[in-house]
Order: C-alpha cells, then sequence, then structure tokens
C-alpha cells in the first residue's frame, strides 16, 4: 500500500514544479508531470498498481444477487451473491410490498474449505459463493416480494442488492381431526409443572432453530425418505389445514408444517441427510424427538418415535438409523413426522426427496451463464 501513495505524490510533485516555476496551476500541469514521468518510466510500478486496484474495484461492482423469479409456497428460495471476499458477511431478508421484513437469514460461504460442498464445487470456481436460504411457508401470502441482501464488508460501506421474487399459490387440502380427552390434556395441559416444562421446552427448540452455524456443512443433497422404500403411507402431507375438534364441539383450525408417515411401531427411521444430532429427547407434545442440523440455520425434525437409536452431538450419515416408529406425544397413531426447518421457518420436505437443498450444478451454471 506504501507504494500506492504514489499517484498524489506524483501530482504533488508536479503541481510545486509548476508553481515553482510560476505558471498557473491548472489541471494539465499535473498531466504534463505525469506524462514526463511516465515516459522516463518512473511511475510504471505505479499504473500497475492502479490496474490491480481497478480490477479489484470491478470485481466487487460486478457482485450480483442470484435468485429465481418465482418460488412456491412450502419450499426453499435459494439465492447466492457471486464473487464474495471471506470476510464478507451477508445477510438475506425477504421484505413484502409493504416493506415488512417476512423472513431473514444469514448467507454462508458455499465453498468453505472443509464438508461436501467442496468436493463439487473445487476446480470449477475461483470464487465465493455466499448462499441465503429462507423458508418460504404455506401460510406465507401470494404476490409479489423483495428479496434483498446487505453485503457488510469489513474495509468499506456495506452494499445493498435487490431483486423482485413472486411467491405462487399453492393449494393446500383441509382434514377434520376429533380431539380426544387424552389429547386435550397434552395440547392444553392444566398442571402448571406441566405448562412450565412445555415452555422450557419451546425455548430450547429455539435456542437451536437459530443457531445459524456457518460451519454446519454437512448435507447439500436430495433428501431420504425416512422409512425404508415401500414401507409405511402418506397420512397427512405438508401445508394441510387441519380442524380440531374438541370435546365439548370447541374447533380450532390449524395448519401441519410437517409430512406424516404412518407405518407399524418398530419400523425403522433413518436419517434423511447427512448431520449432525442435536436433539435427542423425549418432549411432552413431540414425543420421543431426534433433531439433525444439515446446513446453517437448517434441520430435520422427526417426531413421535417409540424408540430413539442416536445420542445429541453425535454425526450421522444419510440412510443411518436414528429410531424406530411409534406414537409417543400428540399422535392420533403410529407414524413418523417429518420437519424440514429452513431459517426458522418450516418448509415441505417431501419435495426435497427427488430434488437438493441446494443445486449447485444450477448455481454453476447461472454464474457461468453471466
Ligand atoms: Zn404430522
Amino acid at each position: 500500500m506504501k507504494r500506492g501513495a504514489c499517484v498524489p505524490g506524483c501530482a504533488r510533485r508536479a503541481e510545486t514544479a509548476e508553481r515553482e516555476a510560476g505558471k498557473p496551476w491548472v489541471r494539465q500541469s499535473l498531466g504534463r508531470g505525469f506524462g514526463q514521468r511516465f515516459r522516463q518510466g518512473k511511475c510504471l510500478p505505479v499504473l500497475g498498481l492502479l490496474l490491480l486496484a481497478w480490477c479489484l474495484s470491478a470485481q466487487l461492482s460486478a457482485q450480483k444477487l442470484y435468485a429465481p423469479d418465482r418460488v412456491g409456497q412450502g419450499r426453499i428460495l435459494q439465492s447466492f451473491i457471486y464473487p464474495v471476499r471471506n470476510s464478507d458477511s451477508v445477510e438475506f431478508t425477504l421484505l413484502n410490498s409493504q416493506g415488512k421484513v417476512v423472513a431473514r437469514s444469514r448467507g454462508f460461504l458455499l465453498n468453505y474449505e472443509r464438508g461436501t460442498l467442496v468436493k463439487k464445487l473445487d476446480g470449477r470456481m475461483k470464487d465465493w459463493v455466499t448462499v441465503g436460504l429462507l423458508g418460504i411457508t404455506s401460510t406465507q401470502e401470494s404476490g409479489n416480494y423483495i428479496l434483498r441482501a446487505t453485503i457488510a464488508k469489513k474495509k468499506s460501506r456495506s452494499q445493498l442488492l435487490e431483486r423482485p421474487i413472486y411467491i405462487r399459490k399453492h393449494e393446500f387440502p383441509g382434514e377434520t381431526i376429533k380431539v380426544s380427552a387424552k389429547m386435550n390434556s397434552v395440547l392444553n395441559p392444566k398442571d402448571p409443572d406441566l405448562i412450565a416444562r412445555q415452555r422450557t421446552q419451546s425455548n430450547e427448540l429455539w435456542a437451536i432453530l437459530k443457531n445459524d452455524n456457518p460451519e454446519y456443512l454437512f448435507y447439500n443433497g436430495a433428501l431420504l425418505r425416512p422409512l425404508e422404500d415401500g414401507q409405511g403411507r402418506t397420512s397427512s402431507a405438508y401445508g394441510y389445514v387441519r380442524k380440531y375438534v374438541y370435546p365439548g364441539g370447541k374447533t380450532v383450525n390449524s395448519v401441519h408444517k410437517g409430512y406424516d408417515i404412518a407405518a407399524a411401531q418398530g419400523i425403522h427411521i433413518l436419517a434423511s441427510g447427512d448431520g449432525l444430532v442435536v436433539m435427542a429427547k423425549d418432549r411432552i407434545v413431540t414425543g420421543k424427538t431426534v433433531m439433525i442440523a444439515v446446513l446453517p440455520g437448517i434441520f430435520l425434525k422427526y417426531q413421535h418415535m417409540s424408540v430413539i437409536s442416536v445420542t445429541e452431538g453425535s454425526s450421522v450419515k444419510r440412510g443411518d438409523l436414528i429410531g424406530e416408529v411409534g406414537r409417543t406425544g400428540f399422535a392420533t397413531g403410529n407414524h413418523v413426522h417429518t420437519e424440514l426447518w429452513v431459517s426458522a421457518r418450516r418448509v415441505d420436505p417431501s419435495l426435497y426427496f427427488n430434488e437438493p437443498l441446494i443445486d449447485t450444478n444450477r448455481i454453476i451454471s447461472m454464474i457461468a451463464a453471466n
């Protein structure tokens, strides 16, 4: 950087020379002084530095926010910034037409120097990509939104990139569920101890969901259906609008934010992707529950197990046994309820049984096309 100071130095010396010669100081005089030094070859290193600085600034100004124009309800909005520096930190937000933030997530570097993502990208891209994944729930209103990326830089002002996104409507069916007295006591406990325990469990869950550790880069491929092929049947799809009918006739509408497969007790439940077990415990409403972190801010959750086969803090691979089907907690029968959490919102896990959580080939082709 010290040598970079030569430019104003050259200019100042040229100005001083002109002034000392009694000539009026005009911009031209700078050009003549510089030109003379240029002809003498004295400013060539400076030109090299200028060219380098220009290249760097051109590269940064070319930073672009990539995202699809449309995304359906119940899906992951995949977006990314390219190129970025590894010191840049990016926050992705989705704003509605009133400018209200409806989803938020911290971006993470895709070609981080470990994990499976690097192997896919290695050798094909020289720069860094920051990915932002936002969960679009089934109840997010369809219409026009703005995706905003705020890039905070270490040595310069932060930068905003925006693009419009349209959320497509998807029709979700409905069903009615009769709530038994036993289920009612789980859903609406009167015991103060039970209420306090539920609150503690809810706080524990949210502490996990807010952990978007950028080093959680375990898996970005398609999810495995949690029961082996041919086992179980879909008993309730994601997004169902459920009307609960309570004893006494009271009704409450609730949206099913998971994907249910009914199967006999004891059928093996398999990990849908590689990851870190961040929860393995018996909970009041969700019963025996396992949560797996697969990416920063992205979690898989399996509920109502009869047996948990993993421990908190252990690593699992896609297809590993994590538990057995049961009906613990608030359940109307033996089934596994699977959730996919993205930016603290639930999306449809079954949509990702056949497509990857992050489509790295698409990222590479989108970058190559620009
Ligand atoms: Zn369910």
